[in-house]
């Protein structure tokens, strides 16, 4: 089990990268297969006090190494350097107990103790994951039971006889029993775990789908999929939704006269200008090229309002626009159009009455945002240029 582990962490390290916890799991189950190894060897060898202390290590190892796992998981820093010094205390507290009475409560207890802190580094690990959830609460009911289990096992160990030597120890009912119980809880935990990992890793591929590599703003994929949702909840709520869409005015000469990667910085400089404006509930879209999409919720304008958050929101922007460029460059503007979302309407015809009444301004000169009032006339997705207005400019 703990082997198939190893390829799984192996195959998820290897193929999502970013994602560091993979490998410090791939580890920890690679130690964790490598306990019943020692276990066979004190069984089947004559090295037994190597291969009980390598056991004891390895194991106490694999949870140590989960505990930095979770950590990195959890996006902390691994706190790698502390899970090595439990470790080696660990281990000279095996060493300093190794003539101990077996089959002793002060000798099992002392013998366990290390497990038991180990695991409850995981439990506190665990804690600090921000997805919350099922997975998660099972994950810390898991480590809870597994912490509780070492600190269980004195008084099986002393019911059942853990024998008289380790090579006794190894062919009793107590070593399977023990082997068994902590061998169910690690792989349930590592089940879990692996559930953890491939949620995040969907979750964070389909917000890089839906991310634009250069501004980092939501892309149209993003569109596609959140503003159905912003569509219905205005519709639910009988609120307003306004598409804002803006297209900067000559920006191919500013690539021309100053080069593409001057026009990609003003590109990601007027990215942070649209989220500064911007209040949390705007999505703000970069649909392509120099072309850019906010959706506006308004629960407060009436519905032909001319004077509703969209067109405050792009008035702004024409106001910050006024000094964005660097002294010696030419002024940056702005076309766009403001249009309201319409009961029913598909998020195409929206974007494109917005698009339109862009164009629009674009014919009438630029550095302007036009309003449009066809909400208010029945028909759908019709543009009524007649009662475009110039909002400003
Ligand atoms: P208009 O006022 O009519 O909108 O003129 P414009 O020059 O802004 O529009 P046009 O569509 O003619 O050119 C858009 C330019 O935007 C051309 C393209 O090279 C540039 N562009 C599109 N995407 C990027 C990008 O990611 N980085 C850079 N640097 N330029 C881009
Ligand atoms: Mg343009
Ligand atoms: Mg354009």
């Amino acid at each position: 089990m703990a082997a198939l582990f190893v390829m799984t962490y192996g195959v998820v390290a290897v193929s999502y990268p970013r994602q560091r916890a993979a490998a410090w799991f791939m580890g920890s189950y690679f130690l964790g297969f490598l306990t019943p190894v020692c276990e066979l060897m004190i069984r089947f060898t004559d090295h037994v006090p190597i291969f009980s202390l390598l056991g004891y290590a390895v194991f106490l190892g694999g949870i140590l190494m989960m505990s930095v796992g979770v950590q990195a998981f959890a996006g902390r820093r691994p706190a790698w350097r502390f899970a090595l010094l439990v470790w080696i205390a660990g281990i000279a507290l095996r060493l300093a107990i190794w003539g101990g009475a077996r089959g002793s409560m002060p000798y099992e207890m002392l013998f366990q103790l290390p497990f038991a802190i180990a695991s409850f580094l995981v439990l506190l690990a665990v804690r600090r994951i921000g997805q919350k959830g099922l997975i998660r609460g099972l994950l810390m009911g898991i480590f809870s039971i597994i912490c509780g289990h070492f600190l269980a096992k004195p008084f099986l160990a002393i019911s059942l006889g853990s024998g008289a030597s380790a090579k006794v120890y190894a062919n009793s009912v107590y070593a399977v029993a023990s082997q068994v119980s902590t061998g169910v809880l690690l792989v349930a935990a590592g089940l879990c775990l692996m559930l953890l990992v491939i949620q995040k890793a969907l979750e964070e591929s389909i917000l890089d789908a839906e991310t634009d590599p250069l501004t980092k703003l939501t892309n149209r994929r993003g569109l596609n999929r959140i503003a159905p949702r912003l569509m219905a909840e205005a519709e639910r709520d009988g609120r307003g939704l306004y598409v804002l869409v803006l297209d900067l005015d000559h920006f191919k000469r500013i690539n021309d006269d100053y080069g593409h990667a001057t026009g990609d910085a003003v590109l990601v400089a007027f990215a942070r200008l649209l989220e500064t404006l911007a209040t949390r509930d705007v999505l703000t879209v970069r649909m392509g090229g120099e072309e850019f999409a906010l959706l506006v919720p308004d629960g407060e304008s009436a519905p032909d309002a001319i004077d509703n958050r969209a067109t405050r929101l792009g008035r702004s922007i024409r106001v910050a626009l006024e000094s964005f460029m660097d002294p010696g460059m030419p002024r940056l503007t702005v076309s766009g159009g403001v249009v309201r979302y319409i009961k029913g309407e598909a998020l195409d015809g929206l974007v494109a009455r917005a698009d339109q009444l862009a164009y629009r301004a674009k014919r009438a000169g630029r550095d302007r945002i036009l309003h449009d009032r066809s909400d208010v006339v029945p028909e759908r997705n019709i543009v009524w240029p007649e009662t475009a207005r110039l909002v400003a400019g």
